[in-house]
């Protein structure tokens, strides 16, 4: 059955096209009934870090991209990748390389000097050492077939092929011991049973060399689905000045829900027609490798944040609520009460029709939380000039009577206001909405005054008439 993973190096944040890799293993194990597992690989010491691991786990859970059993750690497996190396040497696979650093780069040079391509010549892969050799550091290289050709029926890419004279013996072991990442991945896919492997294709070059192991090991082969990188709206490699951020950013500065990043990643290079809402169970149902094309998708914000705006208008107005109120207590600086989270559940209806992301959310809240007087909107407080103040006086007066607090009545009474005067209701709402909020956009006026209660609408009208 399907087994694939997602193998990050910890090096960094997760990044976008991280998760979207992440996101295709997942839905191609899940509509396969396999599992999908995570790796960790973090074997450069140096570069990985425990912030970067939580992060990757982190932002996984957070796209609910939910992987199977136990999280492998590639650095703890160097013992079992070394016993890999020691058996391809016993069994004639690999062989023992004395050349020291110096001699290397010479040869390096040499290469360079005569333009030729830089790899290694093999001069120890048939040579015995003497003992001159003895007790000296070697480096263990994998004896690679040198004639004929490796082929790689690539599920994206199609038939791609190398010629082996093109692919040097490359180091398994290094001459402290360590294995590299090359005989770590093999080893590490083989053991944990891995079928396919979907990634970036970035990686493609290094699968004709982790081919070389697993034939000389005699292990089943994979399948390989090198899936093409994600680009900048205008074509370029992604980078940061693109929007290639962090999963955490999309959440914590953009304000993205993890549906809609999810439903966007998966778009980013795959299609099922011309569907572009796709629920997880969708795309479970419905995610197949064919669908992945073959040139790199290019990354647009608009996209994602329209994409936000629908999941925001489908969310639960208590968790949409939650979500805003730390950006709300931010600017507040206080934490919210259960009563404030529960003032802006029920203005949510009224918040999240028009917003794209959490953040014009929590802005759309404010007016319920400011305090009194109102600290006024330039364009708002030019509403409240001339006759502006005298409609609200008139507005006051009426609302003072109105005992019923409910839209419909407060509808009666702001109209009735209108009508008396000859004038349209939008004439009335407009200082109305000025006085209450600060602003010259709200919610509908009568959402608001009901949102605010009747003493504290009728004190900020007082407050602009002072
Ligand atoms: N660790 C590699 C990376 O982060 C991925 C290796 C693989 O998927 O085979 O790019």
């Amino acid at each position: 059955s399907v087994v694939t993973r997602f193998a990050p190096s910890p090096t960094g944040f997760l990044h976008i096209g991280g998760a979207r890799t992440a996101l295709f293993n997942l839905l191609f194990a899940r509509h396969h009934g396999g599992k999908f597992l995570l790796r960790i690989e973090d074997t450069d010491k140096a570069r990985s870090t425990q912030a970067a691991i939580d992060a990757i786990l982190d932002g996984m859970t957070w796209l609910d991209l939910n992987w199977d059993g136990d999280v492998v750690y590639q650095s703890q497996r160097a013992a079992r990748h070394a016993e890999v190396a020691e058996a391809l040497l016993a069994s004639g696979h690999a062989y023992r390389c004395y050349a020291t650093p110096e001699e290397l780069a010479e040869l390096r040079e040499a290469q360079r000097a005569a333009k030729q391509p830089m790899r290694y010549d093999g001069r120890w892969r048939d040579r015995a050492p003497g003992p001159e050799q003895d007790g000296k550091p070697f480096a263990v290289r994998l004896k690679a077939p040198r004639d004929g050709e490796t082929v790689i029926d690539d599920l994206v890419q199609g038939r791609v092929v190398v010629q082996n004279s093109e692919l040097d013996d490359m180091i398994l072991l290094r001459s402290d011991g360590t294995p590299t990442y090359m005989l770590a991945v093999v080893v590490d896919d083989h053991d944990m049973g891995v079928t396919h492997v979907i990634r970036g294709d970035d990686h493609l070059n290094n699968a004709f060399r982790q081919l070389g192991i697993i034939r000389a090991m005699g292990w089943p082969e994979p399948a390989y689905a090198h899936i093409p990188l994600i680009h900048g709206s205008d074509g370029a490699k992604l980078s940061k000045r693109h929007g290639a951020l962090g999963v955490d950013a999309y959440r914590d500065e953009l304000g993205i829900l993890p549906e809609a990043l999810s439903n966007y990643l998966l778009r980013l290079g795959w299609g099922h027609g011309d569907a572009e809402i796709i629920s997880r169970a969708q795309a479970t149902e419905w995610f197949d490798i064919g669908g992945v094309g073959r040139s790199p998708s290019r990354f647009d914000l608009k996209k994602l944040e329209n994409l936000n705006g629908h999941y925001l208008r489908e969310a639960d107005d208590a968790r949409l609520a939650a979500l805003a109120a730390p950006r709300i207590a931010a600017v507040l600086g206080r934490a919210l009460t259960d009563a404030d989270l529960a003032l802006v559940g029920r203005a949510m209806p009224e918040l999240k029709p028009r917003a794209k992301n959490l953040h014009e959310i929590a802005d759309g809240a404010m007016f319920l939380f400011a305090s009194r007087p109102l600290v006024m909107e330039e364009k708002a407080a030019a509403l409240l000039e001339g006759d502006g103040t005298r409609l609200l006086g008139l507005v006051h007066e009426r609302l003072t009577a109105v005992t019923d607090w409910s839209a419909e009545a407060l509808d009666a009474g702001v109209r009735a206001v209108a009508e008396a005067e000859g004038i349209g209701l939008g004439k009335v709402a407009q200082p109305l909405r000025a006085a209450l909020t600060g602003r010259t956009t709200s919610p509908g006026i009568f959402d608001v005054l009901v949102l605010l209660g009747r003493d504290e609408s009728l004190a900020r009208l007082a407050d602009r008439l002072a």
